[in-house]
């Protein structure tokens, strides 16, 4: 499988390529050349598969010419073996109609750990082959962080360094990254905001200073291995509801448009998806985008779904470049107007093709606050506020009564208990696997958000390139 970027001009890669390089070199995302699909009978057979198996299934064809298929299965057992539940993403009901898919019991409790948990190993899979060594760096407000450090902790050939705004993330967040104390993760509190903290790393892979000496790398969502592996719970959820031969809608609390761009890439594999529904919070780019063709970004609020803070949706450009009509010339002349206006309007055609497959709702605080209580009063489920969103838009898309609608819980709620109980009065526990992270010992740097002291801090740390 070959891999062509959203902006044209960089060159294709394959599978292993991709996974190492992250960001296209013209600045594009890489996309597949072009969509396996499924026939009606290896959907069939795919049906009550364990979910590493499925997993193996359906990411070969994405591998193809970087892994056998034994070797892709090999990482799928290692990576889906240390979930906390055998199904791996459970699917419960929660009436007639809506269906909850959870995506939370990897390591730290949001589903970022699905996509990632198999990232790290591919690292390790690919760098050894090339005896090469990576430097990850990163900029976090809480999940993504977690997951990453998780996910790469005590591997081979990889440090990574992980920036957080000090002070402004939550203790079980913190905690999540800092008590993992294997040689090589770095944690550094900065001094400043979020965005600091991101200029600082975005400033780090322009600078020559450290790019001739380090593999910088990055673990963000543009990264498309991640989506990758995202597609296989769309799956897994679709196949449990009667696909092929029925067809399934998803609701997806959205910031960065990755997880339903994966379930986008499912549809185009021939997955019988009738719908998806972006789900937003106040910060709702994208909803925008889908209703009217208005991508314009504002400031963002914070709300009680920080996961979702996001004003620029990096992955929607992969979307816009395949409804588009794959176009990379006009597509990074698009996105130069949107980089120097902060805005842009869809072409009819990209408006058009997303129409096909996607509606968008967003939610208010109140919204969230009111899908949370329902999820608990009527059906007993204590769900967390992106997953609210996600519910809350999934309740007022009206869909045929015959089509199911399942809500992505991208959290545990005890990551944002104190969100969770101001809304149903229950203060979600910590799950057993994390119960002792206030009792574990932390080490993490603090800096100043000075650029020169977070360089050096990095280049006295971080294994040159061989
Ligand atoms: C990252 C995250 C999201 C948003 O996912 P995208 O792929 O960026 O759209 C939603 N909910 C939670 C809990 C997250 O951690």
């Amino acid at each position: 499988m070959k891999y062509v970027s959203t902006r044209g001009s960089a060159p294709a890669l394959d599978f292993e390529g991709v996974t190492l390089a992250g960001l296209a070199s013209d600045g594009g995302l890489y996309v597949p050349e072009e969509w396996p699909r499924f026939s009606p009978d290896e959907f069939a057979a795919m049906r009550g598969l364990p979910y590493a198996e499925l997993a193996t299934r359906v990411m070969l064809p994405f591998v193809a010419g970087s892994l056998t298929e034994a070797e892709l299965s090999g990482l799928c057992q290692r990576a889906y073996g240390k979930f906390a539940h055998a199904a791996v993403t459970p699917l419960k009901q929660f009436d007639e109609q809506q269906w909850l898919l959870e995506l939370f019991h990897g390591p730290t409790l949001a589903f970022k750990d699905v996509a990632l948990q198999l990232l790290g190993l591919l690292f390790e899979t690919f760098l050894a082959r090339s005896s090469d060594q990576l430097t990850i760096v990163g900029a976090t407000s809480g999940d993504t962080g977690s997951a990453a450090i998780n996910a790469v902790a005590g591997r081979e050939r990889i440090d990574i360094f992980m920036l957080h705004p000090d002070g402004r993330i939550s203790d079980v967040q913190r905690r999540q990254m800092t008590t993992v104390l294997a040689p090589n993760v770095h944690n550094i509190a900065i001094d400043g905001s979020f965005d600091d903290a991101q200029a600082n790393v975005k400033r780090m892979f322009n600078d020559p200073a450290m790019t001739d000496r380090f593999h910088i790398g990055a673990v963000n969502s543009i990264n498309w291995a991640r989506l990758m592996a995202q597609v296989v719970y769309y799956f897994a959820a679709a196949l449990q509801l009667g696909a092929p031969e029925r067809e399934v809608a998803f609701s997806v609390p959205t910031g960065n448009f990755g997880d339903v761009f994966a379930g986008y890439v499912a549809a185009q594999m021939g997955l019988p998806i009738e719908r998806l529904i972006v789900a937003t919070n106040v910060n709702d780019i994208l909803h925008r985008a889908l209703s009217d063709g208005d991508y314009s970004a504002g400031n963002v609020t914070p709300t009680a779904a920080p996961s979702m803070d996001i004003q620029v949706s990096s992955n929607f450009e992969r979307l816009l470049f395949d409804v588009g009509g794959r176009d990379g010339a006009a597509m990074a002349e698009q996105m130069r107007g949107f980089e120097s206006n902060r805005g842009m309007h869809l072409t009819n055609a990209q408006r058009e093709g997303a129409s096909k497959l996607f509606t968008s709702a967003r939610a208010e605080a109140d919204d969230m606050a009111r899908a949370m209580r329902w999820a608990y009063e009527k059906c007993g489920e204590v769900i967390d506020p992106h997953t609210a969103i996600g519910l809350h838009a999934a309740r007022v898309a009206e869909l045929p009564s015959s089509v199911p609608v399942v809500t992505l819980a991208t959290a545990h709620p005890a990551k944002f208990r104190d969100a969770v109980e101001r809304a149903t009065g229950v203060r979600p526990a910590l799950p057993a696997r994390v119960g002792d992270l206030f009792a574990r010992e932390e080490r993490y740097e603090t800096l100043s958000g000075d650029y020169e002291a977070i360089a050096s801090y990095v280049a006295e740390r971080a294994s040159a390139k061989d």
